[in-house]
């Protein structure tokens, strides 16, 4: 059941009752297991032709110099574009539909919190390079270790950094800060950037499946929709919370937090 109850306030502010809601809401749990072992299913099986297709592609494309003209080979680039596409999709949406119905696996143990931010980041120096963006980790090595599955708070790192690359200037003037702060009793890791920000109604719905913001021209973005989805399940699973604040034109900065380790 779901019980929503709601105040009947005065105009001045003073309590004068309730509004309760009792909603039975089994029936909505078990359409919802149904829409997501129906996801998964349908994820699962369309990896292995997705994967022959690309491998044929790709081997027609390697091995076959001089056999196939120049329209042949650009329509064989579209579709290896569109099934690498198509295949991110596939492996994005298997991903959440294993955290969300909880079968996935965590692996928690203790780490430092800067190993798991230089894994993550490491791979992205090179584009960072060639697209103009400075990039820095600003960790002290004395931060006290967090209780994180290494492989899943890398992922979530990763969707940020690629996010915070792909939304941001190219003009030589765009700074990417991965840094993390210490409180009582958790670990605030954040992940920020000075590029082209998310309008105020898009700040909390941008963690929802397939939401991306659409540009001027009213088109949405490369990217299956799906990174932030899946960042927020897996914080949500170690028990963390996932933000954001963000000004439109000046920036963004991610946050989330993590339990301290031993
Ligand atoms: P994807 O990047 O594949 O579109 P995400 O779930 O990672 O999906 O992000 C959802 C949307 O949030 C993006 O499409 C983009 O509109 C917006 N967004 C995410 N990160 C940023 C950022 N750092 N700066 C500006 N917009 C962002």
């Amino acid at each position: 059941y779901r019980l929503n109850v709601t105040p009947i306030r005065t105009r001045d502010g003073e309590n004068i009752g309730f509004i309760t809601l009792l909603q039975d809401i089994t029936k909505l749990k078990e359409v919802d297991q149904i829409k997501s072992d129906f996801v998964s299913t349908v994820s699962h099986e369309f990896r292995t032709p997705l994967t022959s297709i690309g491998m044929g592609v790709g081997l027609l494309l390697d091995e076959t110099p001089g056999t196939i003209n120049n329209d042949q080979r650009e329509l064989l680039e579209v579709i290896q574009e569109d099934s690498d596409r198509l295949k991110n999709l596939v492996s994005d949406l298997l991903d959440l539909s294993r955290i969300e119905s909880g079968k996935i696996q965590m692996d928690i143990e203790s780490y430092s919190i800067k190993d798991i931010a230089e894994n993550a980041s490491k791979p992205f120096h090179m584009i960072a390079k060639d697209k103009r963006i400075d990039i820095q980790l600003d960790m002290r090595e004395e931060l006290s270790k967090v209780k994180a599955d290494f492989n899943k708070i890398s992922l979530v790192l990763t969707n940020l950094i690629g996010n915070a690359l792909k939304y941001t200037a190219t003009d030589g003037t765009g700074k990417i800060v991965i840094s993390a702060r210490e409180t009582a009793n958790k670990m605030l890791i954040c992940v920020s950037d000075n590029g082209k920000g998310i309008p105020e109604d898009y700040q909390q719905r941008i963690f929802e499946k397939f939401i991306q913001v659409k540009d001027d021209n009213g088109e949405t973005p490369g990217g299956t929709g799906l990174g932030l989805a899946i960042s927020k399940e897996i914080v949500n699973a170690h028990g963390g919370e996932i933000w954001v604040k963000s000004q439109l034109g000046e920036g963004s900065t991610f946050y989330f937090t993590l339990s301290l380790g031993r």
